[in-house]
């Protein structure tokens, strides 16, 4: 198949080494979360803070969340390829990464399942496929857990977020998520559809292409939390260095 359709590496989006997904120069380029990290988020922080600046000026809905990438410059050109130049091919090899990533997150928070950040309807169907699904599909495989796409889903269109400020984001997206027709409540405990029928919820974790402010977590997060899950997690590709001095 590799000779068929032969695979582009994410970073540096020319053709990989036979053989691999990445090339192993550009492995090395990729901008790891490394170091002191926010115990609320995960962000990189300076080694001696415990949270960074956006999880001290905001109450978080979920409780607690990790990221593989710093969003650097590279990451910011392999996302925007992934999402917007219709490189899916992409998707499950960060999506593989990610899941290694996740190896001490999964034994500890035990997670009854995944759930991939929903687009809008309309946006995926545009784009396609949900850039966030096709990542966290390799972490439900890897780990046996299962993937849930329709625990959530995206009532409000959200579109130009990169231009509002934190608390515009926050305000926009308060009622854009909700929970969806894979999720119920039964005497205020959530219960999500399998193969073999409705199992308890407890434990969540949201999977996305890149964590920010953490205002889509939160709206998530809290739709979840009101259908009665108990625990929502939250990991993503990438997540933003944060506010300056926090490098
Ligand atoms: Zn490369
Ligand atoms: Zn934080």
């Amino acid at each position: 198949m590799d000779l068929l359709y032969p695979r582009r590496c994410p970073v540096c989006h020319g053709l990989a080494p036979a053989g691999k997904t990445i090339c192993p120069s550009c492995m090395g380029r990729l901008p790891f979360v490394r170091g002191s990290r926010c115990r609320k988020c995960g962000k990189p922080v300076l080694k001696n803070r415990v949270f960074c600046d956006d999880c001290l000026k905001y109450p978080h809905a979920f409780d607690q969340g990790t990221a593989m990438l710093v969003y650097d410059d590279c990451v910011r050109e392999t996302i925007a390829y992934y999402k917007y130049k219709g490189r899916r091919e992409y998707g499950p090899v960060l999506g593989r990464l990610l899941a290694l990533h996740l190896t001490p997150c999964i034994k500890e928070w035990k997670i009854d399942a995944v759930i991939p950040v929903p687009l809008h309807p309309s946006r995926e169907r545009a784009r396609g496929y949900n850039q966030a699904a096709v990542v966290a599909a390799e972490t439900a495989k890897r780990y046996g857990i299962p993937l849930v796409t329709d625990a959530l889903i995206r009532t409000g269109r959200t579109t130009a977020m990169k231009t509002l400020s934190a608390g515009e984001r926050r305000e926009h997206l308060k009622s854009a998520f909700a929970a969806g027709s894979g999720l119920i409540t039964k005497n205020g405990t959530a219960w999500f559809r399998t193969r073999e029928g409705w199992k308890p919820l407890l434990a969540a974790l949201m999977i996305d292409d890149i964590y920010t402010t953490g205002s889509t977590a939160d709206a998530c997060a809290a739709a979840l939390k009101e259908a009665g899950v108990r625990h929502v997690f939250t990991a993503s590709v990438a997540i933003g260095a944060g506010a300056a001095g926090e490098e």
